[in-house]
């Protein structure tokens, strides 16, 4: 079964991609950027290589999966639980720690030098869903998640769910899609819904600094790193990445070493 789900991954990627990227077309939330195409193709290029590094790394994930459970390593690893209870602490585990990660993305120089090329794009749609520097890949997907597993010693199941959980919202959360109210007002007591997250990609710096939850809201709530405020109220991106050569594939990659003053 978790083997199927596994298996699942690329076929719910690639499948998402282009159903959000389509339904784009028929029921937007915001307008269309005016250089849409042009806008779509770099993010695409840049998502390709994300999720060429995301496989590379995840296979040096899955080893650590093995080393730990084979050397009863970390916490579930030394305890035993029912299997449920073990999966939704782990999930919820996996997910906080995330949360925690993503804050010091935005707060650590260094690393926000890699994160602000997901940050710099000034028009949300399911193409920026993978919108990553490739070593935030392998910040975020590779060394995050192998200092998590070796301190809980998450199990396989585990991982498969809350990868294929925050793999699904991170394509929903940034396409341009408008979804029903009701889906909003009840997903986001649980969720980080689309609106909830559009709140994160401000282009004002208290807003851009808050949302930081990918699967939950929980967080957010509990440390008050949260506001009230719709979506089509705000401008994404960054102030200082306006210009249109700022948004090439080439300037993206070469990001995180060129000193940028606000
Ligand atoms: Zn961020």
């Amino acid at each position: 079964m978790i083997q199927k789900l596994a298996d699942l991954q690329p076929i719910i990627l690639m499948g998402l991609l282009m159903t959000m990227y389509t339904l784009e077309s028929f029921m937007p939330y915001l307008e269309k950027p005016v250089h849409k195409r042009s806008h779509d193709i770099q993010n695409f290029i840049l998502t390709f290589l994300s999720i060429l590094v995301n496989g590379l790394v995840g296979t040096g994930v899955v080893l650590v999966i093995i080393f730990t459970e084979s050397h009863k390593l970390g916490l579930f690893n030394q305890i035993q639980l029912p299997s449920a209870i073990e999966i939704l602490t782990s999930v919820l585990l996996l997910d906080f720690g995330s949360y925690c990660n993503h804050h010091l993305l935005h707060k650590i120089p260094i690393l926000w030098s890699f994160h602000r090329v997901h940050h710099s794009d000034l028009n949300l749609n399911t193409s920026s869903s993978l919108r990553f520097h490739p070593f935030e890949v392998v910040y975020s997907q590779g060394l995050y998640f192998c200092i998590a597993i070796g301190l809980f010693g998450v199990s396989m199941t585990s991982f498969i769910i809350y990868g294929t959980m925050a793999l699904i919202l991170v394509i929903i959360q940034h396409s341009n899609i408008r979804f029903p109210d009701w889906f909003e007002k009840y997903g986001r007591y649980v969720f980080s819904t689309p609106g909830w997250h559009k709140i994160h990609h401000s282009n004002e710096q208290r807003f851009t600094d808050s949302h930081y939850g990918d699967v939950f809201t929980f967080w957010d709530r509990i440390f008050g790193t949260w506001h009230q405020i719709r979506p089509d109220e705000i401008k994404y991106g960054l102030k200082e990445f306006a210009d249109p050569k700022k948004q090439k594939v080439g300037y993206q990659l070469r990001l995180p070493f060129i000193k940028i003053s606000k």
